[in-house]
């Protein structure tokens, strides 16, 4: 229901959790994140509250100056840790958090299982992760290019890989999500107010856009990978 990343030079747990938290008032159920510590992604995932998810990073943080973090409002599979956000396909280390729903899931997830994949969750968002190991190629952006054009519904999704780990991308299809320009530093949000301590710089994303966050800026494009050129909004209330 709610979707946070984060990529630059501050430690990422703590600016993910905080972000999650102007995104409550959308309603949640669990909660979780994923950071890059510099060797693998640690993923965190609590059932309840954003404190309970926030009590646990704090026994054992994890270290790491990129990652994303999601609230869950359950639609495929019953609130709980397994199938809390964030969601990879573990064997080949790719990570997503996503909003809304993949209608089409369950016959790729079949597909899937018999080619081998094994699954750790009911939700439909896992074949995403799976679906991104199956096509990934060296190149995060590719992969989703692919993944996009298999899947139908209404969603946004963030896209983490080990194999990049200086790298995000974000999709959106009938779901909001806005991307963050900082000094050195980008953001990806379902909500504005989850950047605002950061940054009043925004691209507000429209339907079959993606976004390419690497260290060396934001590239925007289409889902079929048309380059598109879009003004910046700065964002002038109050945080
Ligand atoms: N459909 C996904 C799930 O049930 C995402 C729900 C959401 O938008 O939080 O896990």
């Amino acid at each position: 229901c709610g979707i946070v990343g984060y990529l630059g030079n501050k430690e990422a747990a703590q600016i993910l959790v905080e972000g999650l938290k102007k995104l409550e008032y959308r309603g949640y159920d669990s909660a979780g994140i994923a950071v890059y510590n510099g060797e693998e992604i640690q993923v965190v995932r609590k059932v309840g509250k954003l404190g309970e998810l926030a009590q646990e990073i704090e026994s054992k943080p994890p270290k790491g100056i990129v990652g994303i973090g999601h609230t869950r409002w359950a639609t495929h599979g019953k609130p709980s840790t397994e199938n809390a956000h964030p969601h990879c396909d573990c064997t080949g280390k790719f990570v997503v958090v996503h909003n809304g729903i993949i209608e089409n899931y369950l016959s790729l997830k079949e597909k899937l299982i018999a080619e081998g994949h094994r699954f750790s969750s009911d939700t439909d968002t896992e074949v995403l992760a799976h679906l991104l190991e199956k096509f990934y190629d060296g190149n995060l952006v590719e992969a989703v290019k692919k993944v996009v054009a298999m899947i139908e519904g209404a969603y946004a999704f963030v896209a983490f890989t080990e194999h990049e780990p200086d790298r995000l991308v974000a999709v959106r299809e009938d779901s909001p999500l806005i991307v963050g320009l900082g000094d050195g530093e980008y953001f990806v949000a379902s909500d504005i107010p989850a950047l605002l301590k950061h940054t009043n710089r925004v691209y507000i994303l429209d339907d079959g856009e993606m976004a390419d966050l690497t260290r060396d800026g934001v590239k925007l494009m289409t889902v079929t990978g048309e380059p598109i050129d879009k003004e910046v909004f700065t964002v002038d209330w109050d945080p």
